[in-house]
Parts: C-alpha cells; sequence; structure tokens
C-alpha cells in the first residue's frame, strides 16, 4: 500500500466509508476516527492511545486497524462492522485530563452509533469511563450492563479453536496430552495456560517477564520456557499471546510445532507467510478468528449481557475454524488467505448496499430489540 497517498485515495484504495478528524483546542485533543465499514453493523473497534512520528502515521493505522476489525467482525459472524480511533498523544504514559477524554466522547456521540469504542493499547479503564460519561457508544466497561475485561472469553474462544485445529491434524479435539507452548503471558496468555493445562494438556510458558512465567509455571504446573527457545520448542500448537509480526521468514523457518493457533493480532509479518507456514506443513489457524472471543464478548452489551451466552458463541468459534480449513483445502489456498475471503464475501453478500444510520439500533442486534447499550443511558 502507498503510505504517502492522500487520505481519500488511501480510503478509496481500503475501501473504508468515512474518516473523521477531531481537534478540540481547548483541551488539546486530537484524534482520527475510522469508519471502515457498517455493511453488518456498527462499526467498533478500540480507543488507541499513542505517540505517533507524524498525522499521517496516526490516519495509516487508523486505516488498517478499522478494515483489520470488519474482517474479525465479518468472520466471527457478528452484526458489526469495523472501526477505530486513535488519539495523538506526546507519552501514552502520562494519564490524560477528563476535558480531553470528554472532548472525545462528545466526538463519538456525534457519530451517533456509527463507530462504538472500546479499550485499546494505551487506553485505561479510567479514560473509557470519562468517555463514557459523554456518550453511550462504549464498550466493554466494568458494572452493570458491562462485560469487563474480555481476556477471559478471548482464551476461551482459542481453546476452541485449538480444538478445532486437533481435530484437523489428528481426527480427535482432545487437547489431553497435547504439548502446547503460550508465548506471552499477559491477560490472554495466562487464562490460556490455565484453560489448557486444565484440559489436561502439558503446557511450557514464555514471556520476556521472567518472573510472571516463574511464578505461573508454578501455580499451574507448566514449564518455564526460556524466551529465545519459544518459538523452536517441539509441540503440537505454538499459541502467541503477545506481540505481532512474530511469524516471519526467520522465525517460520525455526518452528518446531505442527500448528499455530493464539490470541496475538497480526501474526504473519507479511502476507507471504501464511504460504510459507503451510509450505513447511504447519497448520496456521487465522489470528482474527481465532481472537474473535473479546468482540463476541462486546457484541453481547447490545442485546443485555449475559456471560452463558456470550460464552456459547464464543464456542462457535470451532465452527468457523473448520469453516475456514474446509475453504483453504477446496481453494488450495492457505488458512489466512481463506479466512480473508470468507470475511469479505459476507461482508459483499450479506452487507450489499447497507450503511449503518444513527437511530437504527436492530441493524446490530440482528433484530431482536435492543436492551442495553449501558442500562440508564439512552442510545440517541
Ligand atoms: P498483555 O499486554 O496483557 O500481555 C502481553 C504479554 O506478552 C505480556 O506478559 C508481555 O510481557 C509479553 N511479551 C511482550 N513481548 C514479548 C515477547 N517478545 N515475547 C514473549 N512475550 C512477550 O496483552 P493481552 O491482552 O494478553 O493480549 C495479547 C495479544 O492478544 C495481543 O496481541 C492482543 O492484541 C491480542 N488480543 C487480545 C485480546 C484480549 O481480549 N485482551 C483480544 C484479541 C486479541
Amino acid at each position: 500500500m502507498d503510505t504517502d497517498g492522500a487520505v481519500t485515495e488511501l480510503m478509496t484504495v481500503m475501501g473504508h466509508e468515512q474518516v473523521v478528524f477531531v481537534a478540540d483546542a481547548p483541551s488539546g485533543l486530537r484524534a482520527v476516527i475510522a469508519v471502515h465499514s457498517t455493511a453488518l453493523g456498527p462499526s467498533l473497534g478500540g480507543i488507541r492511545f499513542w505517540h505517533y512520528p507524524s498525522e499521517h502515521d496516526a490516519v495509516v493505522d487508523a486505516l488498517r486497524l478499522s478494515q483489520a476489525m470488519s474482517l474479525k467482525a465479518a468472520a466471527a459472524g457478528l452484526h458489526q462492522g469495523g472501526g477505530k480511533a486513535v488519539v495523538l498523544v506526546d507519552d501514552p504514559d502520562v494519564p490524560r485530563r477528563d476535558g480531553l477524554l470528554r472532548a472525545m466522547g462528545r466526538a463519538i456521540g456525534d457519530l451517533g452509533g456509527r463507530y462504538i469504542a472500546a479499550e485499546d493499547v494505551g487506553a485505561t479503564p479510567h479514560d473509557m469511563d470519562v468517555i463514557a460519561s459523554e456518550t453511550p457508544w462504549v464498550t466493554g466497561l466494568d458494572g452493570p450492563g458491562g462485560s469487563g475485561d474480555p481476556s477471559p472469553m478471548t482464551a476461551y474462544g482459542v481453546v476452541r479453536a485449538m480444538g478445532a485445529v486437533l481435530e484437523q491434524l489428528d481426527g480427535d479435539a482432545a487437547l489431553e496430552g497435547k504439548r502446547v507452548v503460550v508465548d506471552g503471558v499477559g491477560h490472554v496468555g495466562t487464562h490460556l495456560a490455565r484453560m489448557v493445562v486444565d484440559a489436561g494438556a502439558r503446557v511450557g510458558v514464555a514471556d520476556v517477564n521472567r518472573n510472571r512465567v516463574d511464578a505461573l509455571a508454578r501455580e499451574i504446573g507448566a514449564e518455564a520456557i526460556p524466551i529465545e527457545r519459544a518459538l523452536e520448542e517441539e509441540c503440537d500448537v505454538l499459541a502467541p499471546c503477545a506481540l505481532g509480526a512474530v511469524l516471519d521468514e526467520k522465525s517460520i523457518p525455526r518452528l518446531q510445532c505442527r500448528a499455530v493457533c493464539g490470541a496475538a493480532n497480526n501474526q504473519l509479518a507479511e502476507p507471504a507467510d501464511d504460504d510459507a507456514l503451510a509450505a513447511r506443513g504447519i497448520l496456521y489457524a487465522p489470528d482474527f478468528v481465532v481472537n474473535a472471543g473479546g468482540i463476541i464478548n462486546l457484541a453481547e452489551e447490545f442485546v443485555g449481557y449475559d456471560r452463558d451466552r456470550a460464552r456459547r458463541r464464543t464456542a462457535e468459534i470451532a465452527e468457523t475454524v473448520r469453516r475456514v480449513f474446509a475453504i483453504a483445502r477446496e481453494g488450495g489456498i492457505p488458512p489466512g488467505r481463506a479466512a480473508e475471503e470468507m470475511a469479505r464475501r459476507r461482508i459483499a453478500e450479506e452487507g450489499a448496499g447497507h450503511r449503518f444510520r444513527p437511530g437504527n439500533p436492530a441493524a446490530w442486534t440482528n433484530g431482536e430489540p435492543l436492551r442495553s447499550v449501558r442500562p440508564g443511558v439512552t442510545p440517541r
């Protein structure tokens, strides 16, 4: 993609509906809200607080991330589109002033539900609470009607995806006796490691934070693996749960796993790495399909949050992974590309000619009555 291009040119190439530039001089707010697609429902995506080298970098990041959210929501079968907001800050670790956050909340409110916010890199629960004091279009909050921390549900979805992966490899979804390496034991990785141990797998854990690894390994009876060996460990399933771009031309030839199935976003450094994994006979479960538990959980807020139903819907990730492998097999293409094609087809067919307009809440509840964005706050 030519990142030097004009913004509307990039939007055209990537298929964006709308990009909103936000500035509020009194509070110093500078932000970009990218609405990639509302063909399947309102766009949902996190707010990222980040220091960007330039405003153009911020715009390109918002465009890429929002496009990825459209694919993730579509693949997960949600009645939602993809969006993303970035707030330009000098240092994401310095707490934001409430005035800036309130101005951001008003900007989101002005979109009338075309963009729905959630927490992302750099955002704190406090940031989200202040933003939510100005607009109902915020998900993932703690408290009544909110779904709270999505990471346990994300981890649960990864476990179910692993079942589909093992079924494809061995004809049996059971994790018992299999060796799983979890690379990165933060929010999602910790829950995941615990769940796969409970399912009877032999688990290795790794993280740049050695203390975290040692404590978790002791607690759950896993093996602590030195970080430099994490990707080269012999195992049935490698679960990347840290940063993106871990699968590249350097790491792929060194992998000693039979399959990759983890929570990290954007695991492939380049689209061609999808082919490189297939060429090595390593089964890749596409990240945005595997890690959708988080947004499936958020989507449940719109019909009145119910944890059991969210779990049932998240468990369906196994079926989606199976479908992706079938499309890959039939088309002779690697699974990452198969997942993208599946998502794009749904947007093009089911979403054909649709565009979400404020005041049409049933659009994203698939006809069910809108019961709650947040209790006590009326959507407008
Ligand atoms: P987190 O920040 O809580 O955890 C990341 C962990 O990775 C930390 O423990 C960190 O020390 C470790 N780490 C950093 N660099 C590493 C490296 N080079 N090698 C090994 N470990 C390293 O993040 P999280 O919420 O657990 O998310 C993990 C990944 O999953 C991210 O890519 C995120 O985008 C993705 N994801 C998370 C969710 C969710 O529900 N939290 C949902 C979808 C996708």
